[in-house]
């Protein structure tokens, strides 16, 4: 099948290269010059773990191509994939500009049927939007039929985790796909089949509950971490400890395992984003959707909930204190920064005098372009360490998980550690002469 994929970020680039992967002709567009231009130059402007492998193999067999010219890619494809950002605007609705002005220009440039894809993730009502874009700048068939044409707008809400992309968009829980037309339904149920093949579900529902779906799905997600996060507080007020609570909740089938890890918040391009997306969206429709809203606050608290460890341990005097920190992306195996803990950690430590020293496996380049020189990059994560007052962790990367501690407490000034990951057990610390708090566990 001919497929364009408009917006070539995380979700585009995966999409784009695992559709190629399938066999099927790829063409991904985006308005960034150089990353098209590093596209073309065979590499890669993210890192996403098994992503290289596709990309390199799709290329060089002709099935993966990258442009900025989106005529080109339109109208020779069937298959038109948005995957364009809709971040959070003032009122914190997703803003919808890049999605509806590229349906404005996709409407000009129909010479015969196309379906267009919502793959961003798009408030309720959006494929409506979509479709009125494209009908208002739609040309009419020319009388030599060179212009005009048929089309369909459907929604197919993404479900990928950056870190797990490849994994998950190759074997995909479930696929849903929204749309009254059965036309565009069958060519989709072609198109995802050979992602199927193990029995995952392929849903067909009207455009409005797809789009609903990947909030609810994501607002659920953040809602559970949150409600976790709350009883990693309490246990700490209680003395209770949130990894016994955790396995004692999480072996009940109702709950599930995953998802209870207590810790410093959720980041990332989606899950605030997403959140905050929804509550405004119910305002909308005049409803209140009080436990998002609690969720959101919660979560700000949370980002910073290491700082006020750290600030209460050393009674508020954090001038001229040397901080190490792990971890920058807001989670492992990504070099996506956005809405990290990390960054308000970061910021809140130097408004506070303090210096910071950072390492991180990947996500030292989004860092750089975001902070600039107000931290140091560290070489290792035991130079990140040296002469440093604390240790703070804020990515729970496995290469975190074993360090040698010895070594640990030979180049830091104090052996204290604030683990904003839960990443090593509380007793084998003090054992081991560190200071140790965590998230809801005990201090040792
Ligand atoms: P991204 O910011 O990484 O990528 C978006 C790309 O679109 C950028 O490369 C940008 O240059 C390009 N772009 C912007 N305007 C354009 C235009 N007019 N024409 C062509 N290209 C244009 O974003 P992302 O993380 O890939 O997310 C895209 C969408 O998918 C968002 O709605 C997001 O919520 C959703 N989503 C993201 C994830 C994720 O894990 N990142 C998962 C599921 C869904």
């Amino acid at each position: 099948m001919k497929i364009a994929v408009i917006g070539t970020g995380y979700v585009g680039l995966v999409t784009g290269t695992c559709f190629a992967e399938m066999g099927n002709h790829v063409i991904c567009v985006d308005i960034d010059e150089k990353k098209i231009q590093f596209l073309l130059n065979g590499k890669l402007p993210i890192y996403e773990p098994h992503l290289d492998i596709l990309f390199e193999r799709n290329a060089r067999q002709g099935r993966l191509h990258f442009t900025t010219n989106l005529s080109e890619a339109v109208e020779n494809s069937q298959i038109i994939f948005l995957a364009l950002p809709t971040p959070p605007g003032a009122d914190g609705s997703a803003d919808l500009s890049a999605v509806l002005k590229v349906a404005g220009q996709i409407g000009s440039l129909i010479n015969e049927y196309k379906i267009i894809i919502n793959k961003s993730t798009v408030p309720v009502g959006t494929a409506e939007k979509v479709r009125d874009a494209v009908l208002k700048s739609i040309k009419p068939v020319a009388s030599g039929g060179e212009r005009g044409g048929d089309f369909d707008v459907v929604s197919n809400p993404e479900f990928l985790r950056e870190g797990f992309a490849v994994d998950d968009f190759m074997k995909p829980d479930r696929v849903v796909i929204g749309t009254k037309s059965e036309r565009a339904g069958k060519i989709l149920s072609d198109l995802y089949a050979p992602f199927l093949r193990q029995g995952n579900p392929i849903y067909f529902m009207d455009e409005r509950s797809a789009e609903l779906t990947k909030y609810a799905a994501n607002a659920f997600l953040a809602t559970k971490i949150t409600f976790m996060n709350e009883i990693a507080n309490l246990c700490e007020r209680t003395g209770a400890n949130v990894d016994m609570v955790r396995i004692g909740i999480g072996s009940d089938s109702r709950i599930g395992k995953r998802f209870l890890f207590a810790g410093i918040g959720y980041g990332g391009s989606c899950f605030p984003k997403d959140v905050k997306a929804l509550v405004q969206t119910s305002r909308e429709y005049e409803y209140d959707f009080e436990i998002l809203s609690s969720v959101i606050s919660i979560n700000d608290r949370q980002k910073l909930l290491l700082f006020e460890k750290v600030k209460s341990y050393f009674k508020n005097q954090l001038k001229n204190k040397k901080f190490a920190l792990w971890g920058l992306s807001f989670k492992p195996d990504t070099d996506d920064i956005r809405e990290a803990p990390s960054l308000y950690l970061i910021e809140a430590l130097l408004a506070s005098g303090a210096s910071v020293a950072a390492f991180d496996p990947e996500a030292m380049n989004n860092m750089k372009n975001s902070v600039g020189d107000k931290i140091r990059y560290a070489s290792d994560p035991y130079n990140a360490l040296d002469g440093a007052d604390a240790l703070l962790i804020a990515t729970e990367w496995s290469l975190f998980r074993t360090p040698e501690f010895d070594r640990m407490k030979k180049v830091m000034k104090a052996p204290l550690v604030f683990d904003g990951r839960n990443l090593y057990d509380p007793l084998r610390m003090k054992e081991l002469g560190f200071h140790y708090e965590s998230i809801g566990r005990p201090v040792s």
